[in-house]
């Protein structure tokens, strides 16, 4: 399964099941998934079906967060700024036209005119058809509305609803010139006044949320930042409830999926020394049939021999399913174990040698890194949980018991039905 078999083209609106189902061709049958309910509950916002971040695998950084500049203290009249910003207590995004920036050495203050998104979808057919979320944004003027706080009734008559915002709250966005075409294709819905963004309402909503969650540092799900070791034994209970927390609110999947990691989890509680063999597993790569499998067993025979198996969707590859078995290892692994870890993806190893030789992995770097959620996670748990993990090279398709076990896991994973997700709210 591919992402964007799920998602609408630009990746940032969770599509219905029966479009996912009539996009593929209707090769899905049988009721929606649970799967795609999580997704629906945990990844949306309200009934816009906007993501909450886009499924691709990628942060969205906020693009710039407003400062101010020493040598605009003062009042100062703004012409054709275009700002937006989320408005949590309503739960949308605002836009308006900056008239006044009102800035002292330890505030701004900007006062906008509001502007609303038209309702595009009315206009007529003789503009090529487009889907609904790449239509583009026009904005007319609010004819008043509840936000409206009157501080620009002396100023401009013409101006019916006006909003003050701090300013660093503000990000900006531009809009056509008059005499360009894209305004200009407007001129026959007969708006009295009206501007034409360049970029679509989805994008700058989608932003304008980003931002607020970005500045308010919002707490979504909360890790846990407790330091483990300093518990001692009597306390067992108590770490034991923490690594359940830490697999129930790091992943994304069906409660019986949780229950067996948890399980495992509280089996290897006692022991410190473990040696396990990984594999991933990927089939039909390309195809919406395309399922991406892991599995892992631990070998020690000193302690319980157990084993995991399960699958991912969304971009398979082998490295993904490599990377998802190592996880899910580290995620039943008690605090201040060791473990050597067995794989034949060198991609992995290398990955984590140099996740590992620096720590302080720069934002640009390791939104180039694949996979790079899963990635951090793993290095969360061997920071927070003071593991010490060695991942060793296992040739493929040697003739070594336990690696043809893990094999055999992860090609048994792929037939899982539920599927597991990091959830990205886990770092918030
Ligand atoms: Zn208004």
């Amino acid at each position: 399964m591919y992402i964007d078999q799920l998602v609408s083209a630009d990746g940032n609106y969770l599509l219905t099941w029966n479009e996912v189902k009539r996009l593929n061709n209707n090769n899905f049958r049988g009721p929606k998934p649970n799967w795609f309910k999580v997704l629906e509950n945990e990844f949306t916002l309200s009934n816009y079906r906007t993501l909450t971040y886009p499924l691709n695998d990628n942060y969205t950084i906020p693009a710039r967060l407003q400062q101010i500049p020493d040598q605009s203290l003062g009042n100062h009249r703004k012409r054709n700024e275009w700002t937006y910003h989320w408005d949590a207590r309503l739960q949308t995004c605002i836009m308006g036209k900056t008239y006044i920036q009102d800035t002292d050495t330890n505030s701004s203050i900007t006062i906008m005119e509001h502007y609303l998104p038209y309702n595009n979808s009315l206009i007529s057919n003789n503009i090529t058809p487009q889907i609904p979320h790449s239509l583009p944004l026009i904005l007319t003027p609010c004819p008043g509305c509840h936000l409206n706080d009157h501080s620009l009734i002396l100023q401009d008559a013409r101006i019916k609803c006006s909003i003050s915002t701090r300013t660093n709250r503000l990000s900006t966005f531009n809009t056509f010139n008059h005499l360009n075409q894209e305004h200009k294709r407007f001129k026959n819905l007969l708006l009295s006044k009206y501007y034409v963004s360049t970029k679509p309402l989805h994008q700058i909503r989608h932003s304008a949320y980003n931002i607020y969650l970005s500045q308010h540092n919002v707490n979504i799900v909360t890790p846990i930042t407790t330091t483990l070791e300093i518990l001692s034994l009597h306390d067992e209970n108590h770490v034991l409830r923490q690594l359940s927390s830490v697999i129930d609110s790091a992943l994304l999947c069906d409660d019986n999926i949780k229950l067996i990691l948890i399980d495992i989890a509280s089996k290897f509680f006692s022991y410190t020394n473990f040696q396990f063999y990984s594999d991933g597993s990927v089939s039909d790569i390309g195809t919406i049939n395309s399922k991406s499998g892991f599995g892992w067993i631990q070998t020690d025979p000193l302690l319980p021999q157990l084993s995991f198996s399960g699958s991912t969707i969304f971009f398979p590859s082998s490295f993904k399913s490599e990377s998802f078995a190592i996880l899910t290892i580290l995620l039943v692994l008690p605090p201040n174990a060791t473990c050597e870890i067995f794989t034949d993806s060198q991609n992995c190893i290398d990955t984590f040698n140099q996740r590992l030789g620096s720590p302080s992995i720069s934002p640009r770097r390791r939104l180039k890194q694949n996979n790079f959620l899963i990635w951090d996670l793993i290095m969360w748990l061997i920071s927070h949980h003071h593991l010490t993990i060695q991942l060793r090279k296992v040739k493929g398709h040697s003739n070594d018991k336990a690696n043809d076990q893990a094999d055999a896991l992860a090609k048994q994973g792929r037939y899982s039905l539920a599927p597991i997700i990091i959830n990205h709210k886990f770092f918030h």
